[in-house]
């Protein structure tokens, strides 16, 4: 599932390919429940003539910007990709949604799994609101994190993934984040000492820009794998330190890296740098 670095390369490929300032002339949606909370009639009949004014990302969205003050996220899920493409392109078998635009583009979303969700939110209604905040902000401060940290009981794993309480992360990142700072992903989070906290604080936005810096990750070489807009892989993969390298020594001190299930999320630590108990 792409994460917040992969979800920026994204949206930054779009900005590049100037996708800001373009008129939407028609939309096509093949897999009806690619569109959230209306039909894709009525989600068609929103967005014709609608003038995309920004594209941006919040937590795992993309977030467009319409002329209207409306606003379309879409947030990708496990496998949703996006193709801009001149009209006329061939079409895929995976392709669910098609918005057309002025310019003789088209944005389609590829989306295997078919998990992906397209909403249309009110100048006022935003399902945003709810998030956390970005680690990459300054919203996002030594003093919140603590505040959050100490007074919760949950695992650190879990609670790192939940988008309430910080926007972005996935399984990727939260377990790079965690084996940097040298926490298990099984500690409490109130038990942590403010030493600890501080690690965890620096230990994020270090990871997540490290993986923005390669353009994201992509795993395996399956259809579910991650690409921007532009076909890029993200190199970030030979940068991971414990995720997914089950068996293969600690960058830091050598001892074979672990694979545990935490919250039924596949894990990866490293069982000497990342001690349950001290
Ligand atoms: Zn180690």
């Amino acid at each position: 599932m792409p994460e917040l670095p992969e979800v920026q390369t994204i949206v930054n490929d779009l900005i590049e390919a100037n996708l800001a300032g373009s008129t939407i002339r028609a939309v096509r949606v093949n897999w009806p429940r690619s569109v959230a909370g209306m039909s894709p009639a009525a989600f068609s009949r929103r967005l014709k003539g609608a003038v995309v004014r920004s594209i941006s990302r919040r937590a795992k969205y993309i977030v467009f910007s319409l002329g209207s003050g409306r606003t379309v996220l879409l947030h990708l899920r496990m496998s949703g990709r996006l193709r801009l493409v001149a009209a006329g392109a061939a079409p895929d078998r995976h392709e669910h949604v098609c918005i057309a635009f002025t310019d003789g583009r088209e944005l389609r979303l590829h989306d295997t799994r078919k998990f992906a969700r397209l909403y249309l939110c009110g100048p006022d209604e935003s399902i945003l609101a709810a998030l956390g905040p970005e680690p990459l902000s300054p919203d996002f401060t030594l003093g919140r994190l603590s505040a959050m940290l100490r007074t919760r009981a949950r695992m650190l794993k879990p609670l790192l993934l939940d988008q309430r309480v910080i926007a972005g992360l996935g399984n990727i990142y939260v377990d790079e984040a965690l084996w940097e700072a040298g926490l298990h992903p099984c500690r409490r989070a109130r038990t942590l000492s403010s030493d600890e906290r501080k690690r965890l604080f620096d230990a994020i936005p270090r990871v997540l820009k490290r993986g923005l810096a390669n353009m994201g990750t992509a795993l395996g070489a399956g259809e579910a794998n991650f690409l921007s807009v532009a076909g890029r892989r993200g190199t970030n993969r030979q940068q991971l330190r414990v995720f997914r390298r089950t068996g293969l020594p600690c960058p830091r001190c050598g001892a074979a890296v672990e694979r545990i299930i935490v919250g039924q999320r596949s894990t990866h630590i490293c069982p000497d740098c990342q001690r349950q108990h001290h």
